[in-house]
């Protein structure tokens, strides 16, 4: 068997039905959906559908009073630089997010501090959920925004959003969630979350690559990053594309037609590899086994072994995964999110992220966990 893709956090591969929409879309050749002709109002028309689908399969509305708005992004890490910097303005006082967040989210935050804005973090338990009664103490003091992710990328971990979300609605402060890890792999409802703002990013769940979203509740101001059009309301000036829109749509669609199938064969691969890995492995440490988790992520720790070494072995016996965030990944510093969680060093040192999608296979998971048990029992001298 070739190699074993388990790094489906990084990306995933595109489903060859979502590929069939987009040829269709191409061949279809529409105008530029900003212009005024007939064939500019067809294109227009087939992506404010597109649009409308994706809302409605993300649980709001884009019609109606107080209807939520839709941005298309280049990507996840557009959405959140676009959410942490368009909806605190030029001059945010005071920001919060989780200590686990991506790097998407906390190179945006950083550099609002750079600029005079007070940064605190969330403190988050050893299970890797955030600690809510640390959240409610630092909201007693007003915050322009709180971001935290709905499941961790490394962990899996799911956070209490909607709690959080309803504690920042009492403040008045709003509140943005990267849902980048859960759209496509748990059942993401925006209205019910409660926050006002939501980011997610099309290749983390079987569609293309170069497309996300940021939306946003009827009542969240934004201020633009980029200048110099009126497309998306001028809050994203750009030519949309059509092609890329339809192919999230059609992935997410598939997604809402298949999830109950979806979501139970994830979280019983994940399982599966788990069991199997301890049994070889008595040592291994699930990083936050006892929270609610993703079913498609699983962070194992090794203790004792260099977490570099491990990849690399793992790369040359054909398992791919990975130290940890892909946006991260040049650099060799350990986990910041592992830290965070209070972990030891030894756990944190040799942890390693293994990530399914809904196209990884029974075969795969046995023969990976045979791969892997393999090449750790050869680390650790045995
Ligand atoms: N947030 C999270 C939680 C992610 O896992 C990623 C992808 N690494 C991103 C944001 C960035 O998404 P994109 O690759 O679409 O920029």
């Amino acid at each position: 068997m070739k190699t074993i893709y388990l790094d489906n956090n990084a990306t995933t591969t595109v489903d060859p039905r979502v590929v069939d929409r987009m040829i269709a879309s191409y061949r279809a050749a529409y105008a530029n959906p900003a212009s005024p002709h007939e064939l500019g109002r067809e294109a227009r028309h087939a992506l404010e559908q597109s649009r409308e689908h994706i809302a409605e399969l993300l649980g709001t509305q884009l019609h109606g009073e107080g209807s939520s708005r839709l941005i298309f992004t280049s990507g996840a890490t557009e959405s959140n630089n676009l959410a942490m910097l368009g909806i605190t303005g030029p001059k945010p006082k005071r920001i919060l997010i989780s200590a686990i967040e991506h790097p998407s989210i906390v190179g945006p935050a950083e550099f609002a501090a750079q600029r005079g804005c007070r940064l605190e973090h969330i403190q988050v338990t050893p299970d890797g959920v955030i600690d809510l009664g640390h959240a409610e103490h630092l909201l007693a003091e007003h915050a322009d925004l709180v971001s935290v992710m709905l499941g961790n990328n490394e962990t899996g971990v799911i956070q209490p959003i909607e709690p959080l979300a309803a504690l920042c609605a009492q403040q008045n402060v709003p509140m943005h969630t990267d849902a980048v890890q859960a759209i496509g792999k748990l059942k993401v409802n925006f209205d019910d979350l409660g926050v006002r703002a939501m980011s997610g990013s099309a290749h983390k769940f079987h569609g293309p690559d170069g497309i996300g979203f940021l939306l946003l509740s009827g009542d969240t101001k934004l201020h633009p990053l980029m200048h110099g059009g009126f497309h998306q309301a001028g809050a994203r000036p750009g030519t949309e594309s059509l092609v890329l829109a339809a192919g999230l749509e059609t992935a997410l669609q598939n997604w809402s037609d298949e999830h109950p199938r979806r979501e139970q064969q994830m979280a019983s691969l994940r399982v599966e590899l788990e069991t199997l890995i301890s049994r070889a492995v008595p040592d291994l440490v699930i990083v936050g086994r006892n929270a609610p988790r993703l079913p498609h992520t699983s962070s194992l720790a090794f203790p004792g072994i260099d977490r570099q070494a491990l990849l690399m072995a793992l790369d040359l016996e054909g398992v791919a995964c990975s130290t940890g965030s892909a946006c991260a990944s040049g650099s060799s510093d350990p986990s910041p999110v592992l830290i965070a969680m209070g972990l030891d060093r030894s756990v944190v040192g040799g942890a390693l992220r293994f990530s399914l999608s809904a196209m990884t296979t029974r075969r795969e998971i046995l023969e990976a966990a045979r791969r892997i048990s393999r090449v750790v029992a050869r680390l650790q001298g045995f």
